[in-house]
């Protein structure tokens, strides 16, 4: 079969999973935990897109899928592209509406309101009209969650895996091909992951350890270093103070008024298969919760 692609790859982003193709990557990402959109792009026509916002009561789904539907309808219209669409209840997820529809591409999606957190997720996954998409569709949706159930959140795009307990917002990502980096921050607790691809080369210049200084500014004299162990490679631990590039007022605060403790975490590896160098780190939140991140990270 053409498109009989196995999703083997996770996709995780602000409480929402799905797994997609393995040579499926994330092209975009807008919004929140409360109200947000994703989409990840197949290396050819195929689209994978969803949609989230949060509610406290129950949605009438029928009538977000009806104004959702309303204005793909009207921007085809703008377009001179004929549009038509189905909706019915779902034979595969309880409590879900699928639809169906085509304008200048073909669309099958799902809406549905979670009974345990509420959500309203809206997922669909678009194509030429050579693409099985309604086959690769099922398959896909068929993974999508909208929450988790043990309190901690998957965040995964690019091949980068990582959990973190809920509570972290994040609140900063940078996303280019040899760079990623995602900062969280949970009242004054905060936590950056960054991956860096290319180690060969990096390495040919520097030294693990170097590289663990430098880019994250770690104040030298007030570091202390040893030697560990992150997902089955050797690690350069850190713990100590840093220099942040912008001292933040609010921190000032904190640190002077409520005595938060100032160090920071982190663990910096080397992942040679994967020819990736990794950074965890953790700030105002004990050394364990770096542990337990630096756990959930899939390097290779
Ligand atoms: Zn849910
Ligand atoms: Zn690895």
């Amino acid at each position: 079969m053409k498109h009989g692609l196995a999703p083997t790859q996770i996709v995780g982003w602000q409480g929402v999973s799905l797994q997609v193709p393995p040579d499926w990557s994330v092209t975009g990402f807008q919004g929140d935990a409360k109200e947000g959109y994703l989409r990840i792009d197949s290396p050819g026509s195929l689209v994978a897109e969803v949609r989230w916002a949060q509610a406290r009561k129950a949605v009438n789904i029928r009538k977000r899928l009806d104004d959702y539907l309303n204005l793909v309808e009207r921007q085809a219209k703008k377009r001179k592209v004929v549009f038509t669409g189905r909706i019915k209840p779902s034979e595969d997820w309880e409590g879900a509406l699928e639809f169906n529809y085509r304008a200048d591409r073909k669309v099958r999606g799902l809406i549905r309101q979670c009974p345990d957190c509420r959500r309203v997720v809206i997922a669909q996954v678009s194509g030429d009209k050579d693409d099985a998409v309604a086959n690769i569709a099922y398959q896909i949706l068929n993974t999508l969650q909208d929450h988790s159930s043990d309190g901690w959140w998957t965040w995964a795009l690019l091949g980068l895996v990582v959990r973190l307990p809920e509570r972290f917002a994040l609140v900063k990502s940078q996303v280019m091909s040899g760079y990623l980096s995602l900062q969280f921050r949970w009242g004054y607790r905060e936590v950056t992951v960054e991956r860096w691809g290319l180690a060969d080369v990096t390495l040919k210049r520097w030294t693990l350890e170097d590289w663990a200084l430098q880019p994250a500014g770690w104040k030298r004299a007030r570091v202390e270093r040893a030697q560990g162990q992150a997902r089955g490679h050797p690690a350069v631990m850190l713990s100590g103070v840093r220099t942040a590039p912008v001292v933040w007022l609010r921190r000032k605060l904190e640190r002077v008024l409520l005595r938060r403790p100032e160090l920071a975490h982190g663990a910096v590896w080397h992942c040679e298969p994967g020819n990736r160098i990794y950074s965890v780190r953790v700030e105002r939140t004990g050394e364990q919760m770096l542990h337990d991140i630096v756990d959930t990270v899939v390097c290779h």
